[in-house]
């Protein structure tokens, strides 16, 4: 799941002080699988019970299967409340971010008041490991969509993949999700990230596609690597992923491909490289909606890495505008960019 700036990141329980510096709802971000989507970020970054080799944050720094009020339900709510007063439209408020979102164990409460607050969907982004407890599936029934993954039928691969906190096997997910089919009424999307000559084998896509026929979720959606991670996974060929729909659909399974751009009309932004390396002059920004702008732009980065276009088209800026607060922030070193085939992607240092 995905991801902060004058946001501080510290490990476990934040104080109430903690609490109003940081920022737990971002975006709308434009989102392959949920068009364009406010996300709610309910636990601190990196708290997760996995540690994907895939994952766009970087390593795991908390992995657990604790569950919380890592972050109290009064402080979302509030945020929630501020942001909707003046909030550009958006389809789907998402709880994800930079860690495993069912880990927050007022999700429940979270996702009542949400639905108090607005008329959007709700959809949960979480990795599946925690769906066998009760608890869990008890907060998840009031969403719409829930979207766990599975990227493994092996327990071998699931541990070179995922990483994930000793106590879970791939066998306790699996039969986790299937329960968590029965007793929840909204619609189950479930991804499955495909690495290259990691899972993408023949055999082992067969075995996925049996596990997940099981598992009888509403669409199964497949996912290559489209931003930058750190550990460099390599993401299947537009041939290798349609072979692997072809599979899956042969074998019963509602499978489709991510679509690798979001399905969003992008703002006036133009070419990602261009529009950054345009002489832009930082002065003349300044003042509180400067900073205003800045700190979206930076929490946009912090959750996951995004292009010109993206920020753009999430903030509801004008690209060159954009490329002001980008420079502002290389300036203050906490920039990087990272070129992803043909797209230059920003992210934040921390
Ligand atoms: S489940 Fe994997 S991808 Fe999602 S936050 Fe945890 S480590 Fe990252």
């Amino acid at each position: 799941m995905e991801r902060r700036g004058s946001v501080s990141r510290g490990r476990g329980e934040r104080t109430s002080k903690h609490a109003s510096l940081v920022r737990h709802v971002f975006g709308p971000v434009p989102s392959r699988r949920l068009s364009r989507s406010l996300g709610i970020d309910p636990v601190p970054f990196k708290t997760c019970t996995f540690d994907c080799i895939y994952c766009q944050l970087g390593r795991t720094t908390q992995k657990t299967v604790e569950r919380k009020e890592y972050v109290p339900c009064e402080v979302v709510v509030k945020e929630l409340r501020d942001y909707l007063s003046n909030a550009p439209p958006f389809d789907f408020v998402t709880f994800s971010g930079s860690g495993e979102p069912t880990l927050n164990k007022a999700l429940g409460k979270m996702i009542s008041a949400v639905r108090e607050l607005t008329e959007a969907q709700i959809a949960v982004l979480t990795n599946g490991s925690l769906l066998f407890d009760e608890r869990v599936a008890e907060d998840l029934s009031g969403a719409d969509v829930v979207l766990p993954s599975l990227d493994a039928a092996s327990e071998e691969i699931f541990r070179r993949v995922n990483r994930p906190h000793e106590s879970i096997s791939l066998q306790k997910l699996v039969e986790g999700l299937k329960k968590f089919r029965k007793r929840f009424k909204g619609e189950i999307w479930v991804e499955v990230m495909l690495l290259s000559g990691v899972n993408d084998g023949e055999e082992h896509l067969l075995a996925l596609a049996r596990l997940l026929r099981e598992v009888n979720a509403e669409k199964v959606q497949l996912n290559t690597p489209v931003r930058p991670s750190p550990e460099r996974c390599a993401a299947l060929s537009e041939s290798d992923l349609e072979r692997a729909l072809k599979l899956f659909l042969e074998e019963g399974v509602p499978a489709e491909i991510i679509p690798s751009v979001p399905s969003i009309p992008t703002a006036s932004a133009s070419s990602t490289t261009d529009a950054f390396t345009a002489k832009e002059q930082v002065r003349g920004v300044r003042g509180v909606e400067w900073e205003r702008k800045k700190s979206e732009v930076q929490a946009l980065l912090s959750r996951r890495p995004c292009t010109v276009e993206e920020i753009s088209t999430s903030l509801g800026l004008n690209a060159s505008e954009v490329v002001k607060y980008l420079r502002i922030l290389e300036s203050e070193g906490k920039l990087r960019m990272r070129k992803h085939g043909e797209r230059t992607f920003f992210a934040v240092i921390r």
